[in-house]
């Protein structure tokens, strides 16, 4: 089982080899350790543990299920397989960290949530954990984003959530995490900055991690109870990284099984045309750790697109960094255009509307099947594509058969 691994890292110092770490102002070294030590207690803690049980089971609706793609598996090859984050409470695997961080917050007596969001997902999750826990909340959002992923800006609303316009930059995912933490320096203390995924300084991409863990344990076990054997391969989308992680380290210790990160290679290879982080980029430093990123001569975060407003980060977790150092997963990419033709094969095949960060996964997993149609497969559906179905629609419906 994946205990082992998973005692190894990180280091105390949040290390995932060179990766990760802390690289803060000195104001915020202090909060983090507090972070830190909190969330050893309550990790250990039978209080917070059975609590969290209780609201997975009892809120979210976990376990998700395990499905069986029939006909995608007989037109493509191959045994596609789902593992339905899409289906945890307000549509994405994002709730599993939220309600931890939540719980973390009220712990340590914070009285407001502040976060980035870049599909809108993680500010949606967040705005529902803070709803149930009774806590503020304020979701920093790019105006790109804002304008392309209309209906979560609303959800955010509805769950009393504020949502804070970001116009500088590219007005996307990266700018919206630089205002937000801008927004947690002015008040460390009644504040707590929920990273939306495994980045950031340490303890976020452990703690964000461990929190996703729940995803591989189900996904391992209720594929063993169907199947019999362990899946050949596991595929997850790559934007940060917290739904691979998830996936990922409930396979990590079984070495027959490959693990696929799939990053979005957008429209070209150019700079600005993707944001495949772990294929074209260099290791660097970003938002207090250090990580494979896309950068510029001077260190400097390069300009990232993606059709999945989720996936384009210039950055990566430390711990996919380490990763792929270490050659335990492969990493590779798929194009705007496969993600499209994904997202409408998953949803007239099986009936089932992927969010276009999972589309990613989905359309690496039926290249996997192709491939080798003897072999199983089994994809981390990290969200429903709900929030997508506007924008799909309006760009690419007519390609589609809708008018
Ligand atoms: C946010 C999001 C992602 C990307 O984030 P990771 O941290 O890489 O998992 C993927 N899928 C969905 C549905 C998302 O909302």
């Amino acid at each position: 089982m994946s205990e082992n691994y998973l005692k190894k890292y990180p280091t105390k110092e949040g290390f995932y080899k060179e990766y990760g770490g802390a690289f803060l102002p000195p104001a915020l070294e202090e909060e983090m350790k507090k972070i830190t030590d909190a969330y050893f207690a309550i990790s250990k803690s039978h209080n917070f543990i059975s609590e969290l049980r209780s609201i997975r089971k009892h809120y979210q609706g976990r376990p998700t299920p395990v499905y069986y793609c029939n006909r995608l598996s007989e037109k493509y090859g191959g045994r596609i397989y789902l593992k339905r984050e899409d289906l945890n409470h307000s549509g994405a695997h994002k709730l599993n960290h939220c309600m931890g961080e939540a719980l973390l917050a009220r712990y340590l007596g914070k009285k407001k949530l502040i976060a980035e969001t870049g599909a809108g997902q993680h500010g949606v999750a967040l705005a529902t954990a803070a709803a149930y826990f009774g806590l503020e909340c304020e979701i920093h959002m790019g105006e790109v984003d804002i304008a392309k992923e209309h209906p979560n800006v609303v959800r955010m609303e509805i769950l009393g959530a504020k949502v804070v316009p970001v116009s500088k930059g590219l007005k996307t995912l990266k700018e919206a995490v630089d205002s937000a933490f801008e927004a947690y320096l002015k008040d460390p203390v009644n504040t707590i900055y929920c990273i939306g995924s495994v980045v950031g300084p340490h303890p976020f991409p452990m703690m964000v991690r461990d929190f996703q863990h729940v995803v591989g344990v189900e996904a391992r076990e209720q594929f063993q109870d169907m199947t019999g054997e362990l899946p050949d391969s596991v595929v997850a989308c790559v934007g940060g990284g917290s739904n691979a992680m998830g996936i990922f380290s409930g396979f990590i210790d079984d070495e027959e099984v490959a693990l696929y990160g799939v990053e979005p290679g957008g429209r070209s290879m150019k700079t600005g045309d993707h944001a495949a982080t772990m294929m074209k980029g260099k290791p660097g430093i970003i938002h207090g750790f250090k990580c494979y990123l896309l950068q510029d001569e001077d260190g400097n975060p390069s300009p990232v697109y993606s059709i999945a407003s989720g996936l384009d980060y210039p950055g990566v977790g430390p711990e996919h960094s380490m990763l792929k150092d270490i050659g335990r997963v492969n990493y590779d990419m798929v194009t705007d255009k496969e993600a499209i033709d994904a997202f409408f094969e998953l949803s007239r095949l099986e009936g089932i509307i992927p969010a276009l960060e999972s589309a990613h996964a989905v359309a690496y997993a039926l290249k996997l099947a192709q491939k080798d149609p003897r072999k199983s497969v089994l994809v981390n559906l990290s969200g429903r594509g709900d929030k997508d179905i506007d924008f799909v629609v309006e760009n690419y419906g007519k390609q589609y058969g809708i008018e």
